[in-house]
């Protein structure tokens, strides 16, 4: 089997309202899809997290070159060809955003051209998996006290449809913070919530936020620090019982087996189309096993990277395992994401808070490629809105 053509499609959507987190506030969503076709016509497809047109051209004009004539069923040979060819590049940032995608197709190959799905091929079961709603980002035009109400209201909806864990954003300011997670949990005192402040905070205002919400039962406490302040976060880990979580800036198994020396983290939190793709993963998924940590994929993107997060998720082993299993549950952005809401033909379904798998090989997704069409960027007006992830 031999790779015949690479294409990325750059995908955008505006928002109908702009929804913000402790770093900016997005207006639209961009996402960047990589179509791999064979000599003999399968397709495969990926999604890459982070810039895509940046991404976007170290896949055009650095990896396409080099994976022409490739075997996409000898993934571990074909990421190795990608890590080696720019290694001095590939430690972190776009070029492994860019590996990660194309790994991605190449499993989606792998899974249609042995006719099995892809978590299969991983090891792991078909069982549904259990989402938790990621939401609740904070509001442009509004006051704090009509935010706050309204993302109370928000999250009542996702309950009523099924969900008995959310997420919510903080790291807006430190009272509003305080205001908010304590709000949420009288409000809700049943469901589990975890809550994400992106790296917002100094040590200080990070140990206070985990101390709140250590005595409000939160389940964790998601990037409380700078991603490269892996010191004062396993000074926080030992401070607090809540478990400490991040990773979704970072990448590869070098990337996650430094968190793992400093023992920074409870739970990584690898996203598959950023940290090197799914095989990658399972190598991130042995370090964190051998440090004896959690992994609860990071997803934000469209319903392949979602294919890709629950498929890994069906294999990860328990840590360390008991008779009554501990849930990993599937991150499910439920923000408005028209891009994600129109291009697939057919998907997972995801019902009352459970995604079922279905029974197509591959990833078990399928692109509506004449849906696809509408969304692309036009890259001769590439968009003003420079903090577009
Ligand atoms: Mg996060």
């Amino acid at each position: 089997m031999k790779i015949s053509n690479i294409e990325c499609f750059p995908l955008r959507a505006n928002l109908d309202s702009a929804i913000g987190f402790s770093q900016w506030y997005y207006h639209a969503k961009n996402n960047l899809l990589v179509k791999v076709t064979c000599e003999d016509g399968t397709v495969g497809w990926g999604e890459c997290y982070g810039p895509s047109l940046a991404i976007a051209s170290a896949i055009e004009h650095h990896f396409k070159p080099k994976l022409l004539g490739c075997n996409p069923l000898q993934n571990e040979r074909t990421w190795n060809l990608m890590w080696r060819a720019y290694h001095d590049f590939n430690r972190g940032g776009i070029f492994m955003a860019a590996i990660s995608g194309l790994d991605i197709a190449f499993w989606d190959i792998k899974g249609k051209a042995l006719q099995a799905p892809v978590r299969t091929l991983l090891g792991g079961s078909d069982d549904p998996i259990e989402c938790y709603a990621t939401g609740m980002y904070f509001r442009e035009d509004k006051a704090e006290e009509e935010m706050l109400e309204e993302l109370l209201v928000e999250a009542a909806g996702y309950i009523e449809e099924g969900y008995d864990f959310l997420k919510v954003k903080i790291g807006k300011n430190v009272d509003f913070d305080r205001e908010l997670v304590s709000e949420f949990r009288e409000r809700f005192p049943d469901v589990k919530i975890a809550a994400d402040s992106n790296h917002a905070y100094n040590f200080k205002e990070a140990l206070d936020m985990a101390q709140l919400l250590e005595s409000l039962d939160y389940s964790w406490f998601e990037e409380p620090l700078a991603p490269d302040n892996i010191g004062d976060m396993a000074r926080l880990r030992e401070s607090t019982t809540i478990a400490i979580a991040a990773g979704e800036c970072e990448q590869t198994r070098f990337g996650f087996e430094r968190l793992a020396r400093a023992g920074s983290l409870d739970i990584y939190q690898p996203d598959i189309a950023y940290c090197g793709g799914l095989t990658e993963f399972q190598k991130i998924a042995a370090v964190a096993s051998a440090a004896h940590v959690d992994v609860v994929p990071h997803c934000w993107g469209l319903k392949l990277n979602q294919a890709a997060a629950a498929s890994a998720i069906s294999m990860l082993p328990e840590n360390p395992g008991r008779f009554e299993r501990r849930t990993v549950y599937l991150e499910m952005d439920r923000t408005e994401h028209l891009v994600r809401d129109s291009i697939f033909s057919q998907a997972h379904k995801v019902e009352g808070g459970k995604l079922y798998f279905n029974d197509l090989p591959g990833l078990g997704v399928e692109l509506d490629e004449a849906a696809i069409t509408s969304f692309l960027v036009d890259t001769d007006a590439v968009n003003k809105d420079s903090h577009a992830k």
